[in-house]
């Protein structure tokens, strides 16, 4: 940070900054560097080892479109498990949605959901939910140890560094595929299309080889580099874009909607020829 500006380094040649009013922590975890600011154009956002994660003002795009899609896609998403998301966002839309009735969130960081609890109780709002459970430790050990058990598996991952490589890698998919019940479903955060098409494009060749249906959607996420973020889908059975809409729950979103869930599948040619 220098003065008051905040810059993310994206690659050697760009940088995301904002103006920052103060940095309410800052702290070296066993894993990463844990850190709020208050922002002007964003408000509180949170950032681990100087990588932009979620901001006040955008993150409900995020975390509606993160869950909603396949909570919706599936008949009946009783059982979920988050892996990463230690803000909490995730687990906010996941336990309010009506046909949940345990949602399990797999942190490997605790100082993430410490901050978060403190600093962004609008994001971290669902730990103490009668539907969540709280676990600290590596998501990868967690579905290993787990057979057909998850309707739904959301990987709400950091950047593919340190412990979240793992969470991008075909085996691991593998081992989620097998934590799922027979008709369960995957969704995984997979970065942007402008500047990880090399992962776009292989975690949704891996996901293809794995599982019955395999699909990538899109949101868009101001605070993230380039604004357009992918999200991959894989299901045992149910395709996304054959639900009904009619039959989708009403829910109080500010961005998901049952249009938008139809849309968000719609590809540009830039992107849809990144995955044949
Ligand atoms: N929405 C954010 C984004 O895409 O920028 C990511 C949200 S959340 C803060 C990501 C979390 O994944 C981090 O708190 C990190 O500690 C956690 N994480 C990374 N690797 C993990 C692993 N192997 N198991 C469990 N959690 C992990």
């Amino acid at each position: 940070m220098k003065g008051l500006w905040f810059s993310e380094l994206q690659t050697s040649t760009l940088k995301i900054s904002c103006m920052t009013k103060s940095v309410l922590c800052s702290e070296q975890s066993q894993y990463q560097n844990v850190a709020v600011l208050d922002t002007l154009p964003y408000g509180r956002m949170l950032v681990l080892d100087d990588v932009i994660q979620t901001t006040v003002k955008d993150e409900f795009i995020y975390h509606e479109m993160i869950s909603l899609v396949a909570l919706n896609t599936h008949p009946f998403p009783r059982n979920v498990l988050i892996i990463g998301g230690g803000d909490g966002g995730t687990l906010r839309e996941v336990t309010r949605h009506p046909a949940v009735e345990k949602a399990t969130l797999v942190e490997i960081d605790e100082k993430v959901i410490e901050a978060s609890r403190k600093y962004l109780p609008q994001i971290g709002s669902a730990f103490d939910d009668p539907k969540a459970e709280i676990v600290v430790a590596d998501g990868i050990k967690h579905v290993q140890e787990h057979e057909n058990e998850y309707d739904v598996i959301i990987i709400d991952s950091t950047d593919p560094v340190g412990p979240a490589v793992g969470l991008f890698s075909e085996d691991f998919y593998r081992q989620v595929h097998r934590a799922l019940k027979d008709d369960g479903i995957l969704v995984a955060q997979t970065e942007s299309p402008f500047f990880n098409e090399e992962l776009v494009s292989s975690v949704y060749k891996s996901l293809k080889k794995i599982f019955a249906i395999s699909k990538v959607y899109l949101a868009t996420v101001p605070s993230y580099p380039g604004g357009l973020w992918c999200f991959t889908m894989g299901s045992k059975k149910y395709d996304p874009e054959q639900v009904d809409l009619e039959k989708i729950p009403p829910l109080n979103t500010r961005y998901y909607n049952p249009q938008i869930h139809k849309a968000a599948f719609v590809l540009p040619n830039f992107i849809a020829e990144l995955l044949k």
